[in-house]
């Protein structure tokens, strides 16, 4: 591994997801991996050609040079939130508005994207009927309809809510002619615990990465954590009983110790958090004192140590969630696959 902040991605956990999810929902031609920023912060690239090596057809992404990057590798791609848009037989542009309609070129493939409760964005269930007029005038190819559910990991019945939502506007849309697009629903918590077997595609994004989202009683599929990260020593010193090290000098030395920076800081996207309530690193060592901007200080003296190999742990000690982890990690990290 090089010696400088690394990410690993792992290919067997990867591939392990892949098979857990494709065993729920029947095969892996049903999975559209959702890459959207930089696949969850993983490399967009990598998982990209991982997921195409693995056999998935379809990808979900963001904006449309995401699509582009990855364009050669799936059958479809769906964009869920682009302002600019192109003809192509692969992309399909998500309707996330009515207003938006007139401003996509004519002949562009577009899905709708249908609000059954989420109220975030998407097509109101009563305005379907308009929204396929405005297709049909300004010239789209409508490929699909598909919704997303606010509360899928939840412990409650909103997710039924919303599918039976679905289900009307699937008639409406059904009965307009409509009935060879693709409608789908399903994220990977909807996916894991109820999959609409019906659907053409789920759209497994954190799943995909290892993490099961799901309170335990509704799943216990064991997924793998895909991403690891480390650190590479920088510097190292003796700190003696009473110095205090970092910024702020919020961490007094309580015996002599031998300590080293790390090239690891809130400017590659780690969580800064609370010096005083320290993040222990998957090794067990408890960060020393405040995060700086690209270093950390680590009582060790090792070249290299993994900082995180489970985020949904980190996220559990910083106050928010898997996604976020991941997410926030900065494209300029190297990525590497391992087996
Ligand atoms: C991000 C996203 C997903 C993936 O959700 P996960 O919970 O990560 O599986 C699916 N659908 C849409 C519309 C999304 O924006």
């Amino acid at each position: 591994m090089p010696l400088m902040a690394t990410i690993t991605i792992s290919k067997s956990n990867f591939y392990h997801n892949l098979n857990q999810i494709a065993l729920k929902v029947g095969s892996k031609e049903k999975i559209a991996v959702v890459l959207k920023d930089n696949a969850y912060g993983h490399g967009l690239g990598i998982i990209a050609e991982l997921a195409s090596e693995y056999g998935i057809l379809h990808a979900v992404v963001r904006n449309l040079a995401e699509a582009r990057e990855i364009e050669g590798l799936f059958e479809s791609i769906l964009i869920l939130g682009s302002r600019e848009y192109e003809v192509n037989e692969k992309f399909n542009f998500a309707v996330n508005s009515l207003e938006e309609i007139p401003k996509i070129p004519r002949g562009c493939r577009v899905e709708l994207k249908n609000d059954t409760g989420m109220h975030r964005n998407g097509i109101a269930c009563e305005q379907i009927g308009e929204a396929l007029e405005l297709i049909e005038k300004h010239g789209l190819v409508l490929s699909g309809a598909f919704t997303h559910y606010r509360s899928a990991d939840v412990l409650s019945s909103e997710l039924f809510w919303q599918q039976k939502n679905f289900e009307k506007v699937k008639e409406k849309l059904r009965s307009s002619g409509f009935d060879h697009i693709r409608f789908h629903g399903c994220n990977s918590a909807a996916a894991l615990r109820a999959c609409r077997s019906d659907e053409a595609i789920v759209r497994a994004g954190i799943g995909i990465y290892g993490y099961n989202e799901l309170p335990f009683p509704f799943d216990d599929t064991m997924l793998k954590p895909v991403l690891a990260l480390y650190a590479s020593r920088v510097a190292t010193r003796v700190l003696r009983k009473g110095q205090r090290v970092g910024y702020g000098g919020d961490l007094t030395a309580p015996h002599d110790m031998t300590i080293a920076t790390y090239d690891l800081g809130y400017g590659d996207g780690w969580c800064r958090g609370d010096s005083m309530r320290p993040y222990t690193t998957a090794e067990g060592l408890p960060i020393l004192g405040r995060v700086s901007m690209d270093l950390i200080s680590l009582e060790s003296d090792k070249e290299q140590v993994c900082i995180m190999d489970d985020a949904k742990a980190a996220a559990k000690h910083f106050g928010t969630i898997s996604y976020e982890m991941t997410t926030a990690l900065s494209p300029f990290i190297k990525r590497i696959v391992v087996e």
